[in-house]
């Protein structure tokens, strides 16, 4: 695999820098796919369809129909606020938000930067896990980059949140709570660069876009994933109402699970974060690729969009040296072209190093190399904007840590 222009550059082999990296007992990185045991926060409306909320609203003794005023409240009017429910009878509203809406993510410490147009959450989990959300504001788009786990155990060694393994999975309403807080911090006015001259009767802003990005491998927390995306995009007032092809899944490549999710009938918007085309170095930079190669991860990827009718993002952090080399470009736009065309896109995002690595984003010029070829080879490809940097929240800086 060594091409004239590939043994003029350097090949930097993936270590884990100023961490150590967990290992089994083969000496391999170590891949945590299920949570330890742990206790789970309390169930909320937002875990339950309207069907069970109304149930659970009755075993309590009430009618039926508060879930549904519950709901709206939630949904539509982002609040889990008893003093501003005033249609619910006062006497015993207090009790019935607390069994309904129990607190769920507090704030710790919030971030902004871009003059206010990206804002990091830092929040504290019911036993006192953190996870981190991050809100950008795009021109005609406001995206909420959502964690699904606390930690991950996927492992990445240029990932800052799999350092410290996984931690748990988050509850659907954990996961659905981020967006309810993001509506909320929009709705007051909190998120920069609204513009003045907006028509006062225009809907009030709110997250238009989701991507599981955040902290955790999506996929590996399956079942509560799934749900949540069905809360967002349930109609309200039985969830947020939003469309499915703006909400982003995430994955390194659990393909058995890429492939449930192609059968679910809900159009989200797939991405595999294949990183190298090669399986030498995807093993040593993505753990799972000793379960399932990179070949496996695309073919995947392809029955998702020849299932769904979806196109499908292939992301690629650009590591100087190491993962950019033109060959390799050549041999990604070989792999995707073999499939067929048009069903896929390719989005470079140059690294964000994480804290303590000596691995350093691509040159521009080596980066806009990588994009032409596989352009010039007929494969969709745009860099991403990276947005948040400053601030630690760019992708895979996501720590959670308190500082
Ligand atoms: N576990 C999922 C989702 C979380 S990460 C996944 O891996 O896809 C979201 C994206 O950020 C992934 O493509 C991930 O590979 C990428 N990423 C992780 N660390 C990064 C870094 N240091 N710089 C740039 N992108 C990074």
């Amino acid at each position: 695999m060594t091409g004239s222009a590939a043994s003029a550059r350097p090949q930097v082999r993936p270590r884990a820098e100023g961490w150590t990296q967990r290992t089994n007992s083969e000496g391999r990185p170590l891949l945590q796919f299920k949570q330890p045991r742990v206790k789970q926060p309390p169930t909320h409306l937002a875990d339950l369809t309207l069907a069970e909320r109304q149930e659970k609203v009755k075993e309590l003794g009430l009618p039926g129909f508060r879930a549904k005023q519950l709901s709206t409240h939630y949904f539509v009017h982002h609040t889990s606020d008893p003093e501003q429910m005033t249609d619910l009878p006062q006497s015993g509203r207090a009790e019935l938000v607390e069994q309904m809406l129990p607190p769920l993510l507090t704030e710790v410490r919030r971030f902004s930067t871009d003059s206010g147009d990206t804002i990091k959450f830092l929040w504290r989990l019911f036993d006192g896990a953190l996870v981190e959300s991050v809100l950008m504001r795009y021109p005609g788009r406001i995206t909420l980059c959502v964690s699904s786990q606390a930690g991950c155990g996927m492992n990445c060694p240029f990932c800052a949140t799999g350092q410290n393994g996984l931690t748990r999975n988050m509850s659907t309403a954990e996961i659905v709570e981020q967006v309810v807080r993001a509506n909320q911090a929009i709705a007051d006015g909190e998120l920069g660069g609204r513009r003045g001259d907006r028509d006062p009767s225009a809907p009030a802003e709110r997250v238009s876009n989701i991507v599981f990005m955040g902290m955790g491998e999506p996929l590996a927390n399956y079942k509560r994933v799934i749900s949540s995306v069905r809360r967002m995009v349930d109609p309200a007032p039985e969830g947020l109402g939003m469309s499915a092809r703006n909400i982003t899944v995430s994955t390194v490549g659990l393909v058995p699970a890429i492939n449930k999710l192609a059968d679910e009938g809900i159009p989200v918007t797939f991405a595999l974060s294949l990183h190298a085309p090669d399986d030498e170095l995807r093993d040593e930079l993505i753990p799972v690729n000793s379960r399932w190669k990179a070949d496996e991860a695309i073919d995947a990827a392809y029955n998702y969009y020849r299932t769904t009718g979806r196109r499908v993002s292939i992301e690629y952090a650009l590591i100087k040296d190491m993962n950019d080399h033109a060959w390799r470009a050549d041999l990604l736009a070989k792999k995707l072209n073999a499939r067929g065309r048009g069903w896929v896109h390719v989005n470079p995002i140059p690294l964000n190093p994480t804290p303590g690595s000596i691995w350093t984003s691509s040159e521009p010029d080596v980066t806009a190399e990588f994009v032409r070829r596989l352009n010039d080879a007929g494969v969709p490809t745009t860099l991403r904007d990276t947005r948040g940097k400053e601030i630690d929240g760019a992708c895979g800086q996501l720590a959670a840590e308190e500082v």
